[in-house]
């Protein structure tokens, strides 16, 4: 996702406005995404101040996620903003550019992991799937006897884990 700077590179306090559209179709970094179900757009403005290039974008996407109860797939809208100073003379607090083009791919995936919940339900209603026999009981009861568990044991054994690791 690159944006070339070279008009304004050498012209303190010029603005370029850019638009990039991007499909992704590895959705490896995006833990809980199964699919992008549209491109990547990207829209706004780069502003050379005193050689620091400062991006001001907004984007948008939408991604299907599973449902955290029942694993259906869901249709997420996914809007992000981006607001980051780039340089190229490896200031630190900067991102960094070499040559007249900034790329975008990381602060967008970035901005795109931030904005996804941490979890998707397909309706608040939803019943899940039994965590016994694995029957989605939105069609239905399966007649297990779920009374002794308790799905929150497995967030405390995730979080004592975390501690360990410390
Ligand atoms: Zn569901
Ligand atoms: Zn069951």
């Amino acid at each position: 996702m690159n944006v070339d700077i070279s008009k304004i590179l050498k012209v303190n306090g010029a603005t370029l406005s850019f638009e990039i559209e991007k499909s992704i179709a590895d959705v490896e970094n995006y833990p809980d995404v199964c699919e992008f179900l549209s491109p990547v757009k990207v829209e706004g403005t780069v502003t050379n101040f005193e050689g620091d290039f400062l991006v001001e974008a907004s984007g948008n996407t939408a991604v299907c996620m599973s449902c955290s109860r029942c694993l259906k797939p869901v249709k997420l809208e996914v809007k992000f903003g981006i607001k980051e100073n780039f340089s190229n003379t490896g200031k630190e607090e900067t991102e960094t550019f070499l040559g007249d083009t900034i790329d975008l791919t990381s602060i967008v995936g970035r901005s795109i992991l931030l904005s996804l919940p941490m979890k998707v339900v397909c309706d608040e209603d939803c019943k899940g799937l039994c965590p016994i026999c694995g029957k989605d009981l939105n069609e239905g009861d399966c007649g297990c006897d779920t009374t002794n568990i308790d799905p929150r044991f497995e967030s405390l054994r995730s979080l004592f884990k975390l501690d360990e690791e410390v």
